[in-house]
């Protein structure tokens, strides 16, 4: 069975590859991007280095510069009139997965009408006008895939877009952009990456393509993120962190993620837990569920991460991939639920619903040991008791 692979027409990756934008939108023949971005890539002057290279290669353009994070429907509606006002051809998103995501909601809404609930999966978004992705986070790998998540404003579901319309045509990687990233910040989203490498490579739909980049983004993260988050301005562990986060993205987006993810959405939606650290919350427990579904695969993810040596037999090393995760926790200070903030009665009154709108996903059904609602409940409830 052969496997289909999607990726960005364009990747420059390294030191330098924001430099090259208009180059980039030279190479593309677009003429007037609209440039996606949120407030704090205007202060931190991210904004105005771009714009300078756009200035110098006469190319018009317009600045859309209020994403939020964990974009919705109402602030995806106000980037999109931005972009209809000004006869945009293009969008530029410079930022991390929630500028992405905005600027790719804006390219496929540009030529669609009606209520954006009902592009989410199951389905299939095939057009947009061209996306140019800047990510400024080692983290979502939103750049290289064709994944937007986008929270509805009424029903404040964690909807999930998919389809070819969405893949962004240029990915510049920059990882100097990252270097401004703060502690907690680098330690989310680089576990977000982690996420995205070890569900691909575990996932019912992994194949030989993904299995290695997965591989090398698994090594590299767990090798890096400690110290990526203990010396941010360390452009080894930076540079590693931000190719790894890339190809994390490559391999879920062209395998899928599985149960962390498909859970991980619903908390974001109703606590606003950050991304990657709701994710964190749930990797150690969720993979201590998920190995005996695919025993073979966590073994060998351990041995590569340096969790388990070479030589531990499966059973080992699956004992040691555990205790291995629940040290990175512990090291990169993830709290538990309670312990962010999550009221315990807030919790166990909504896991219902969670687990109906995380098995809902479609995530699940790709984990190699796949939950009924019932035991999603469940483990809810273990990831609290933690
Ligand atoms: P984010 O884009 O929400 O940004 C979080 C905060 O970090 C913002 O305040 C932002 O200004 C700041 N920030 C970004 N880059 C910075 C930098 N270099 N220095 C200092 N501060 C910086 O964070 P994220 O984790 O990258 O994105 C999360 C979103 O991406 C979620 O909505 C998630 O669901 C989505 N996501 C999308 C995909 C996909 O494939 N489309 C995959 C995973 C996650």
């Amino acid at each position: 069975m052969s496997a289909n692979i999607n990726l960005p027409r364009i990747l420059r990756v390294g030191a330098g590859a924001s430099a090259e934008l208009a180059a980039t939108l030279d190479e593309l023949m677009v003429s007037s991007p609209l440039l996606v971005t949120d407030p704090f890539m205007k202060e931190c002057g991210y904004v105005a280095r771009l714009l300078q290279q756009l200035d110098e290669g006469n190319v018009s353009y317009g600045v859309f510069a209020e994403c939020v994070p964990d974009p919705t429907t109402d602030s995806v509606a106000a980037a999109l009139e931005v972009f209809r006002s000004g006869a945009h051809d293009s969008v530029i998103a410079l930022g991390g997965g929630s500028s992405i995501d905005t600027a790719k909601a804006v390219a496929v809404m540009a030529e669609r009408e009606g209520p954006m609930r009902q592009y989410k999966v199951p389905h299939t978004i095939t057009s947009g006008a061209p996306i140019i992705a800047i990510p400024t986070t080692a983290g979502t790998g939103s750049e290289a895939t064709r994944v937007a998540v986008i929270s509805d404003t009424e029903t404040q579901e964690k909807m999930l877009w998919m389809g070819l319309g969405l893949m962004p045509v240029a990915a510049l990687v920059d990882f100097e952009l990252t270097l401004s990233m703060p502690y907690r910040l680098t330690a989310d989203t680089g576990i977000d990456s982690l996420c995205h490498a070890l569900e691909a490579y575990v996932s019912r739909k992994a194949n030989p393509f993904t299995d290695s980049v997965a591989l090398s983004a698994m090594r590299t993260i767990a090798l890096n993120i400690r110290t990526a988050c203990e010396e941010p301005d360390n452009r080894t562990a930076r540079e590693a962190m931000m190719l790894a986060a890339t190809q994390g993205g490559i391999a879920f987006a062209n395998a899928s993620v599985t149960l962390i993810h498909g859970m991980s959405r619903p908390i974001g939606a109703f606590y606003h837990v950050p991304h990657g650290l709701s994710n964190a919350m749930l990797l150690p427990e969720i993979t201590a569920w998920s190995v005996e579904g695919a025993r073979g695969r966590y073994a060998q993810a351990a041995r590569v991460m340096e969790m388990a040596a070479d030589t531990d037999a499966d059973s080992l090393a699956l004992e040691k991939l555990v205790a291995g995760l629940r040290q990175l926790n512990a090291d990169l200070s993830v709290p538990s639920p309670g312990a962010w903030g999550i009221k315990e009665q807030d919790w166990f009154d909504a896991l219902p619903v969670m687990a109906e709108q995380a098995l809902a996903s479609g995530s699940p059904a790709n984990n190699p040991r796949i939950p009924d609602v019932n035991q999603i409940v469940e483990l809810y409830e273990r990831v609290w008791r933690v």
